[in-house]
């Protein structure tokens, strides 16, 4: 068979797998039925826009050991968020087929261009591909590659946990996000799985639309997100909750022993992210000065931070107020800020969710 792939020498040789539907403009050369480990990529044949004709490569791995349920890690969703992406290339170097019993799925930077312009979009299409789902076989770059998530990758998947921070102007709580939107049994499964994983805060919100986790539940696997850390640096506490809430994670699907699993510091802490009215935008522009840090317990009205206007030195600061009393869970990491500008969120917290059988609900 002619190679569809690229035709450089370290590639030609490849064997593209066509996906498992139809009409995906994504090839993998990799096989996801095969036992063991392989290191390949997902070929975009034609990326639209900026780079030409020519494929695209995004590296994947597949871990594969015997019959079993199957785990879904990504990284990259949004390029200028890095901690994923690095506990994603440790983990693909260092877990090995005989040590799982079902599959491993890894990218570690799921939009690569992303990833590799450290921006939130693809400068190729400027597309949030976290809000391109179900995506389309002949769109932009960001809707190629989450139409191929929703139709290859997500299908295969029991469990997708992808891994978010803060980017180039936030940073968070460390935590997982849970978007409300999956049918009963589906949440349940979702709400342990949190549980499992063992943030030291679990947040849950609706869901933006078009997003991934939208996805995901009409394929009826489980969807997480990190948010933790940011200001595309990479934090060694947000490298380590990773490494080890995927591994509980994995032994959670029993993908690997109960007993391999991480000790986890203690339970984590439910909250809820409310809609806009835990939001505080910025009135006018300036240099943000924050008075408080992420995790802090506030009240309504409490000062947040200052916003200086660099061209006005005698005109005074701006004061920015908490909108809601709750804790500090987003706050501004870039100090440049435009009016409008998102500088902080904040959660409230949530009873943990209650588990009776099948049933559960978030209190
Ligand atoms: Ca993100």
């Amino acid at each position: 068979m002619e190679p569809t792939g690229p035709t450089d020498d370290a590639t030609a040789s490849r064997q593209w797998f066509s996906p498992v539907s139809s009409g995906a403009s994504i090839l993998a050369d990799i096989d996801y039925d095969r036992d063991g480990k392989q290191f390949g990529s997902l070929c975009v044949i034609q990326p639209s826009g900026g780079i030409g004709w020519q494929p695209l490569l995004i590296p994947i791995v597949c871990i594969h050991n015997g019959a079993g349920p199957t785990l879904l890690l990504l990284g990259g969703t949004h390029g200028d968020e890095l901690d994923g992406p690095v506990a994603l290339l440790k983990l693909a170097r260092e877990l090995q087929p005989d040590e799982i019993r079902g599959r491993v799925i890894i990218v570690p930077a799921l939009n690569y261009l992303a990833v590799d312009a450290c921006e939130r979009a693809a400068p190729v299409d400027g597309r949030d591909l976290n809000r391109s789902f179900p995506g389309r076989p002949d769109g932009s770059l960001a809707e190629m590659i989450a139409h191929y998530l929703d139709s290859v990758l997500l299908p295969l998947s029991d469990l997708v946990l992808d891994l978010h921070a803060g980017g180039l102007r936030h940073r968070f709580l460390r935590s997982i996000w849970l978007n409300e939107g999956a049918a009963p049994e589906l949440w349940n499964r979702t709400l342990r799985a949190a549980e499992a994983f063992g943030a030291p805060y679990t947040a849950v919100s609706a869901s933006l639309g078009g997003d991934m986790s939208e996805s995901a539940a009409r394929r009826d696997c489980v969807y997480m997100s990190t948010e933790a850390g940011g200001g595309a640096t990479v934090d060694p506490a947000v490298v380590t909750l990773s490494e080890a809430g995927i591994r509980r994670v994995m032994a959670h699907l029993a993908l690997t022993p109960a007993d391999k699993a991480p000790r986890q510091a203690a339970p984590t802490r439910w909250l809820r992210v409310p809609d806009s009215r835990g939001q505080l935008l910025a009135e006018g522009h300036g240099l943000f000065e924050p008075v408080v840090n992420v995790g802090d317990e506030v009240v309504a009205g409490q000062l947040i931070g200052r916003l200086h206007r660099i061209e006005r030195p005698e005109a005074p600061a701006t004061e920015l107020r908490a909108p809601i009393s709750g804790l500090v869970y987003g706050l501004r990491w870039l100090a440049h800020v435009r009016h409008g500008a998102l500088v902080a969120t904040f959660a409230i917290a949530e009873k943990p969710p209650v588990f009776t059988g099948d049933e559960a609900r978030t209190a």
